[in-house]
């Protein structure tokens, strides 16, 4: 056989052992069977190789033979080493741009910290994994006044400067995210006094000296508001409203740090207190429901009404929900509450079927619902009997107990929502509000909560923000619900802004199921008051 010819084969021989190391890559990134079987198929080809290559130097062949086979054995050599080296370029080419745009969605383009949604991840998974940190949320005191005063471009360079400032501080200690304008939250793995001690004083260095900021000299001022997770909290998801809280209290006290714990929580005896005398309230059936009315501003009817839970005591008062609901979400009862409502509202509904009355009822849940397969459980053979529950329940969730824990929220939310539930954005603008999540999540309905509304005649800001989420609505193909309607001015400014469902005091107080009858059936049904 011709040297030459031996050469060829050769040469393949080469160019295919040179294909396995970037397949081998490649198997190992994209984890595909398909190149699992290239590469063992490139193996077999190479001992095939070989074993043609023995057979032509022992045996006597004719030279068209070997030369063609050589030919096409080179060439088939180099095209599997061509198309492999072109693929794992391809491949490495593609997971830079992901790893690129995750980067773009993880951090702010501003500052280069982990953002918003990285913290939330980031919280989310530490509360799952049980692990101890203390959250730290931080507020420039004074951002508004830089933007103000120096300018917009100005105040953008400070927040580069300072978070810089920050992250060098912290770095090894703590981790540092930007979570809103001029809002911080610093994440510490720890829980011991020393480490949230370094953590303020190295927060405090980075302040220390003013900033100069195109020829400004700028000082800062800080607030700090803390929640710490220890293994025996019980309420975990909430906190970052606990941080908030302290943050708030900070701001309102002129306090520079303020710690959640102590008097802002209700003391752990209260809790227990409160906790079995909610459990027995439920066993002794106290609890009852009552209705609040929502208008269809454009055709001037009722639509439905939405189920707000009352603890009537003996001396004739009531307890107020936002007092016992808060308790309930951190001793877990409100699982039970939440189920009660649910079933009492099944209740409601029949009889207010039968007196004519079709719209659906709204039902609020809470970030505890969301977080616990036991309520998909406990709705899935109440929708099996009558698959038309969904379209006579509409669940309420707030900004806040969605984002909460927003993997958890999310699932659950398209879990019912794939059994026909719709979902309504409670108490709107109050929380955290993200865009992101009007897209994320399967939300058909806005109640715009009523702060808002209720001073928006005389507030330019507030009837700016409800004109605009109308619009954001009404873009997203979202109703919207404007909650706190009082008087004759609202109703009538809102219905001229195509507020779709209106709810408040005006048309009626939350009232028991008898008077809703009474007032709102049959040929009533039709009348706005
Ligand atoms: P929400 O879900 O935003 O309910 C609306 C609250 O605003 C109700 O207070 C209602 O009575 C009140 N409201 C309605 N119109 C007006 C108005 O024109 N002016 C004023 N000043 N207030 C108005 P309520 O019943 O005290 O409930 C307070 C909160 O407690 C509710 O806020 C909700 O977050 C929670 N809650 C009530 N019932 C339940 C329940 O069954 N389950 C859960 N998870 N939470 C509930
Ligand atoms: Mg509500
Ligand atoms: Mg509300």
């Amino acid at each position: 056989m011709d040297n030459l010819f031996i050469f060829m084969i050769t040469v393949g021989v080469v160019l295919l052992t040179l294909s396995l190391r970037p397949t081998l890559k490649i198997c190992k990134k994209t984890n595909r069977l398909a190149w699992s079987l290239l590469l063992i198929l490139i193996v077999l080809f190479i001992f095939g190789y070989w074993g043609i290559l023995y057979y032509f130097v022992n045996n006597t062949i004719i030279p068209f033979v070997t030369s063609s086979v050589s030919f096409i054995l080179l060439g088939g050599g180099a095209f599997v080493y061509m198309v492999i080296k072109l693929s794992s370029k391809s491949i490495i080419e593609i997971e830079c741009s992901a790893n690129h745009q995750r980067h773009l969605a993880e951090h702010d383009s501003l500052t280069n910290l982990p953002n918003r949604k990285k913290f939330f991840e980031v919280l989310n998974k530490k509360i799952g994994h049980n692990d101890t940190f203390t959250l730290f949320l931080i507020d420039l005191s004074n951002f508004k006044r830089v933007n103000d005063s120096y300018g917009n471009t100005c105040g953008d360079a400070l927040l580069c400067v300072l978070s810089k400032t920050l992250n060098l501080n912290l770095s090894g200690l703590a981790r540092l995210y930007r979570i809103g304008g001029d809002e911080f939250a610093i994440l510490l793995d720890s829980v011991s006094q020393d480490d949230y001690a370094s953590c303020i004083q190295l927060t405090n260095k980075s302040i220390e000296k003013p900033f100069s900021i195109f020829d400004q000299t700028i000082r800062v001022k800080l607030k700090i508001g803390v929640s710490t997770y220890r293994k025996d909290t019980k309420h975990i998801n909430e906190l970052f409203k606990f941080a908030n809280l302290a943050l708030h209290e900070a701001k309102k006290t002129q306090q520079q740090v303020v710690h959640y714990f102590s008097d802002l929580s209700v003391r752990a005896d209260d809790l227990f207190d409160m906790s079995s005398r909610i459990k027995n309230a439920l066993k002794n059936e106290e609890f009852e429901l009552y209705l609040q009315p929502i208008f269809d501003s454009q055709q001037d009817e009722i639509h439905g009404a939405e189920a707000l839970i009352r603890w009537p005591q003996s001396d004739g008062s009531f307890i107020s929900p936002e007092v016992f609901i808060k308790i309930a979400e951190q001793t877990g009862d409100i699982l039970n509450i939440s189920k009660w409502v649910v079933l009492e509202t099944i209740k409601h509904l029949k009889l207010l079927k039968s007196a004519g009355f079709i719209g659906p009822l709204h039902v609020n849940l809470s970030t505890r619902d969301l977080e616990s397969l036991d309520f998909y459980e406990f709705i899935e053979p109440l929708i099996n009997l009558d698959p038309t529950l969904s379209d006579s329940i509409i669940f309420e969730i707030t900004e806040g107990a969605m984002m909460t824990n927003l993997d958890a929220a999310r699932s659950m939310m398209y879990k019912l929502n794939d059994r026909g539930f719709e979902f309504s954005v409670d108490d709107f603008g109050t929380g955290f509000s993200s865009l992101s999540l009007l897209r994320e999540l399967p939300i058909s309905q806005i109640k715009i909560d009523q702060s808002f509304i209720k001073d928006m005649l005389t507030q330019i800001a507030n009837y700016a923000i409800v004109e605009s989420t109308l619009f954001l609505a009404n873009r997203l193909n979202c109703k919207v619900v404007a909650e706190g309607i009082e008087n004759k001015d609202l109703q009538e400014t809102l219905t001229s802004m195509n507020c779709d469902y209106l709810q408040g005091y005006y048309f009626s107080k939350p009232i028991n199921l008898e008077e809703f009858i009474k007032k709102y059936s049959n040929e009533d049904m039709y009348q706005i008051i």
